[in-house]
């Protein structure tokens, strides 16, 4: 299965000088110096996701649409916008600044490895099997957390995209367009959104791409509403039903809350399930003395712990739930993407395509039509 890197000159990857060159201290300085030189041409966006080193220099900080939102809101004066996410998230804010401002990512191995379980190959040998053995019309439903080429996948076949906060409007709408559904690329979201939606686990099936016919018999695909692809985040799906009963028995009073990337198991198990800004908004509405048992990544629980003092927040797992991919991002990298900027020859530019922005636009603008 291709993912993001196998399309990578390897020359476009930063040279890791800055290891031995400059202590931790020195980074921060002259990440310092070089914004101040910079002025108002870079804006740094930081997913929640991040380190708390990479958050404390953001401009804005967000989950992947809100920041995407940002960026296409940013004034002329900014060039450069040093995006301290994943691949997808910067592929975005690219297609929606409309090539405008350069969209920076720090190391461009930070992608997401849900995002890396669909292809555009994949998906399209899917389609071929699944609309040749469906009787009537399949509307494609993207995930936003995915690769660009899909994003136009959708765009082009008359589906949309959403987000973990929207999904069951626009899930609600892709169920209206015709007879049947394709989530991709988090079988996880469309199957909690989906069942929440009143459609029963019997009607749902999973098309896995490492199998033929994606180990589906044309029965099956007449049979079923809705088409959930095989992929899931790795982060999320390490929470478990062990997680949830251990906090059960330890603490019965405690609120489990958990985002819908988790188990359907561990969704149906816990109190609350939702967005990362659900949860963020949760706590945040909470009153004093409340006690919580986050099902997200553990950088972002352990932030709401120290934003929320007066609240008692853990993580539902005893152990680290850390999005890798994200964790690329360094204070180093950064630096090094300023530097180049400064030097007017920028690295790591993401760049999408105009044919794929122009039907993951469309894609997006139904979304936002939906919602
Ligand atoms: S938390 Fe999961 S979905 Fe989000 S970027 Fe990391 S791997 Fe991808």
């Amino acid at each position: 299965m291709m993912n993001i890197y196998d399309s990578l000159e390897p020359e476009a990857h930063i040279a890791p000088v800055l290891e031995s060159e400059l202590s931790d201290e020195e980074v921060l300085r002259e990440l310092a110096a070089s914004r101040l030189r910079l002025g108002d041409r870079v804006v740094v966006l930081g997913h929640h996701y991040q380190q708390d080193d990479v958050i404390a220099l953001a401009d804005i900080t967000g989950d992947s649409l809100e920041l995407a939102k940002h960026a296409a809101k940013l004034s002329d004066k900014t060039e450069y916008i040093v995006f301290c996410g994943v691949h997808f998230m910067a592929e975005t804010a690219d297609m929606l600044t409309a090539g405008k401002k350069k969209v920076i990512l720090p190391d461009l191995k930070a992608g997401c490895s849900m995002a890396d379980m669909a292809n555009r190959f994949d998906i399209d040998k899917a389609w071929s099997f699944l609309t040749a053995h469906s009787k009537g019309k399949i509307t494609p439903i993207t995930y936003i957390n995915c690769a660009a080429t899909l994003k136009s996948f959708v765009g082009e076949n008359g589906g949309a995209i959403c987000t973990s906060s929207n999904a069951e409007k626009v899930i609600t709408w892709g169920l209206s367009q015709g007879e049947k559904l394709l989530f991709f690329p988090d079988q996880h979201l469309g199957r909690n959104t989906c069942f929440k939606l009143g459609i029963p686990l019997s009607e749902m099936v999973v098309y896995d791409p490492r199998r033929q016919n994606g180990g589906l018999t044309p029965e099956q695909v007449q049979n079923a509403k809705v088409i959930l692809w095989y992929g899931y985040c790795s982060v999320h799906q390490g929470f478990t039903t062990e997680h949830i009963q251990m906090w059960r028995k330890k603490d019965p009073t405690r609120t489990l809350i958990v985002h819908p990337e988790c188990s359907f198991e561990v969704v149906q198990g816990s109190d609350l399930a939702g967005s990362t800004s659900f949860i963020i908004n949760q706590i945040a509405a909470a009153p004093a003395g409340s006690k919580f048992a986050v099902g997200t990544e553990i950088n972002l629980v352990n932030r709401l712990a120290a934003q929320f003092k007066d609240k008692d927040i853990q993580s539902l797992s005893p152990y680290q739930c850390l999005c890798t991919t994200m964790y690329r991002i360094r204070p180093r990298w950064m630096l090094e993407s300023f530097r180049a900027i400064e030097k007017n020859q920028p690295v790591n530019v993401i760049s999408v395509d105009a044919e794929t922005r122009k039907w993951s636009l469309l894609a997006l603008e139904r979304m936002l039509a939906i919602v």
